[in-house]
């Protein structure tokens, strides 16, 4: 494919803008050099604005997700997409968000263009543990724990109990729940279960996968590395 093609497809413009970004010297290889619309070089060697190409599919992104951002394409309010650069709402294959978080649920939040991968992260099969951090209305109980890991937990208007989850508590109102299926609302619907209210949440991991330093609001690209973590 041409790499004006190849490059526009990839939503970094429409063909007149990539031509034009080629004409600026914007598109070079990883020395530097600046490369030619009629140029013939391997993807991973194009970059752009000194930026690797993003990849043509096996996208993988995390983000912090910050309050208020709703995980919807379209929303009266914020939505993740918003945060992300143009490019990502326009390219072929769409990426989406790996399940979802609520409104009024910060943290980790992965999004990929690769829906085998989507599939195996939010699979309760993979056994993938995604941990929450939240904290509560009143005090823990001290029977919560034994309750959310008997696997027989049934939640209002579900068919199937809730897979075993493992409760860790940090302080009389703080705990930390670990996941391995991700209903809607799960962990506000849990903690309403067993009488209590949670009032803020946040996802801190995906398998061993972690935010690091990304500060609210911000994304990076993951690479192979970052997504090994993840199983
Ligand atoms: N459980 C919830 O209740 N909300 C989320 O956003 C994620 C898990």
């Amino acid at each position: 494919m041409k790499l004006v093609k190849l490059i526009a497809n990839l939503g970094y413009g429409s063909r007149k803008d990539v031509a034009m970004m080629f004409r600026e010297g914007r598109v070079t290889d990883p020395d530097g050099e600046v490369l030619y619309a009629d140029d013939k070089v391997p993807h991973e060697h194009i970059r752009i604005d000194d930026e690797p190409l993003d990849p043509p599919a096996g996208l993988v992104l995390m983000m912090n997700k910050p309050l208020g951002a709703t995980c919807s394409r379209k929303d009266q309010g914020r939505v993740v997409y918003d945060l992300l650069p143009p490019r990502y709402r326009v390219r072929d294959p769409a990426l989406s968000t790996v399940g979802r978080l609520d409104r009024d649920t910060s943290g980790l939040l992965l999004f990929t263009d690769d829906g085998g991968l989507l599939h195996r992260i939010i699979s309760p099969r993979a056994q993938v543990a995604k941990v929450y951090e939240a904290t509560l209305a009143n005090d823990l109980r001290g029977d919560e724990g034994a309750v959310f890991a008997s696997g027989m937990l049934m939640l209002e208007s579900e068919k199937e109990p809730l897979e075993p989850a493992t409760l860790e508590v940090l302080e009389p109102r703080r705990a930390r729940l670990t996941l391995t299926e991700g209903r809607y609302h799960q962990v506000r619907r849990m903690f309403a279960a067993v009488g209590n209210h949670v009032e803020t949440l946040a996802r801190v991991s995906v398998g061993a996968l972690t935010l690091g330093d990304l500060a609210a609001g911000q994304w990076r690209a993951l690479d192979q590395d970052d997504v090994a973590k993840i199983f």
